[in-house]
């Protein structure tokens, strides 16, 4: 089962009310446009996107008559796809790589969503395209934190740099920072210390590793379970320490998906990466054509 099986379904459920239409007036798109609002809602798609969402379909939907033997209802679909497409930022986003080296990718996010796992999953990525990567661990908090990237690095024979939980994170960033450029890394990739949820503490952290490491990237990993308070989450994180982008995890898992939807509307940031598993393989580029399709079935 996919995260979007429902919401595909429910979405079909709507157009085929407007089968026999010849023409998609205000009323008679009232009642599919009420199931795509609920199913978005039910797919965790936090209200304000869904409001704006089912607005701007509405508008587009309206008039639309046969044109060349293509039926209104299928005319819907298209129009779905587009806005959706838009709502996720439309073109697929790269990584900002920085014109000295090393591009620094800082990584943010609470506990348990997926960060570190991240780290390693986006170090194999870089180092399948000849980029020379390196990561660093500054999860003083937790000692199974720094062994877990220690190991994910041996795994993808990528080094890790780390200097024990007795100094604070930001040294370890600046120390790893110098490393990284002493040995002409390309892609720098700093885990972080998690909360289970957002405290000021952490904020404050990451604000200051942003500081010495003037990152290129901030990448915010966000579960895909975390249902409709991943907006929150992420204007959250966006306000305090402004993200360049977003790592969508657990797909792969039971989430109904709709954080994907959310993010770039929330953040004015794009979802970069889709983590679809636990193996170091599982991490994709997001494109949001192709998440629209998969929405669409
Ligand atoms: P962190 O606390 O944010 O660093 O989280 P971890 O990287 O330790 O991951 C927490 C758990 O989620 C681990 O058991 C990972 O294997 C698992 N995990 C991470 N990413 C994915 C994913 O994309 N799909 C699935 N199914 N599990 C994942």
């Amino acid at each position: 089962a996919g995260a979007f099986d429902q919401l595909t379904s429910s979405l079909e459920e709507a157009w085929s009310k407007l089968k026999k239409e010849d023409i998609l007036t205000r009323e008679n798109i009232k009642e599919p446009m009420r199931d795509i609002r609920r199913a978005l809602l039910e797919a965790d798609v936090s209200l304000p996107v869904v409001r704006s969402f089912v607005k701007n379909v509405t508008e587009k939907a309206i008039g639309i008559g046969v044109i060349k033997g293509v039926r209104p209802d299928q005319q819907l679909v298209k129009v779905v796809n587009d806005e959706l497409v838009k709502l996720m930022g439309g073109e697929a986003a790269d990584i900002d790589y920085s014109k000295s080296k090393p591009t620094v990718i800082l990584m943010a996010g609470l506990q348990g969503v997926g960060k570190t796992t991240a780290c390693g999953k986006l170090a194999l990525y870089f180092k399948k395209k000849g980029k020379k990567c390196m990561m660093v661990a500054t999860d003083i908090y937790r000692p199974a934190a720094i062994d877990q990237l220690v190991t994910l690095g041996k795994q993808v024979e990528v080094p890790v740099f780390e200097a024990g939980n007795q100094i604070k994170p930001d040294e370890i960033a600046r120390l790893g920072l110098a490393e990284a450029k002493k040995r002409s890394v390309d892609i720098l990739i700093v885990d972080t210390a998690g909360r289970l949820q957002v405290d000021k503490g952490m904020m404050d952290e990451l604000k200051q590793m942003k500081k010495v490491l003037n990152p290129s990237e901030v990448l915010l990993v966000v579960d895909a379970m975390t249902g409709q308070e991943a907006a929150a989450l992420v204007s959250a994180f966006n306000l305090e320490i402004g993200i360049t982008g977003a790592i969508l995890t657990k797909l792969d898992g039971d989430s109904r998906g709709g954080a994907a939807l959310s993010v770039r509307e929330v953040s004015g940031r794009p979802i970069k990466f889709v983590g679809q598993g636990e193996s170091m393989e599982a991490l994709e580029p997001f494109y949001p054509d192709r998440m629209a399709g998969r929405i669409l079935g």
